[in-house]
């Protein structure tokens, strides 16, 4: 069992998870359309990353025999001005995750519910991997992005990535 803050915040958190996947897919929609099918890869993995954390905070309700309580999921939000806008818009997005997660962390502090503490430690790890990742894409995307043979290049790269499930299991 869980206190009820805890499962309030959690099923919160679900909806922002749920809402990541779908604002990522808005991103990776927007680079097919540009012909930028690398960008559009990258992207699309990234909605799947968000769907399986989503599963993974459902599962800890579950496991603790809470109930998973699902709201309806906000409309993705922006209208893309440029190639580099949804790579900002995205680290933007991660450091307000990130924000939510240590929200999560601080009530199982103060509450010592070290279950919880633990099961976030995965979470706060992987924001960390998050907003390097995005904020490296960032750099690159200035360094190499601006011209057009190094924005192919770039695409390509990006092109490579594939999905590799959570390691965390519960
Ligand atoms: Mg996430």
């Amino acid at each position: 069992m869980l206190d009820k803050k805890i499962v309030d915040l959690i099923n919160l958190q679900i909806n922002k998870e749920f809402y990541s996947s779908f604002f990522y897919m808005d991103m990776a929609n927007y680079y097919t359309d540009q012909s930028l099918n690398g960008f559009a890869n990258w992207f699309n993995i990234q909605t799947q990353e968000e769907y399986a954390h989503a599963m993974l905070f459902v599962q800890y309700l579950q496991l603790n025999g809470e109930k998973v309580v699902l709201e309806a999921i906000a409309k993705p939000m922006v209208e893309f001005k440029d190639h580099k806008h949804p790579l900002v818009a995205a680290y933007d997005h991660e450091l307000m995750v990130t924000r939510s997660i240590n929200d999560i962390y601080a009530v199982a502090f103060d509450q010592k519910d070290f279950k919880t503490m633990q099961f976030l430690d995965w979470f706060v790890k992987e924001q960390a991997e998050e907003e390097q990742n995005v904020d490296e894409m960032i750099k690159r995307y200035d360094l190499f992005g601006t011209d057009a043979r190094g924005l192919y290049m770039l695409d390509q790269e990006l092109g490579q990535r594939t999905y590799t499930p959570p390691t965390l299991t519960l």
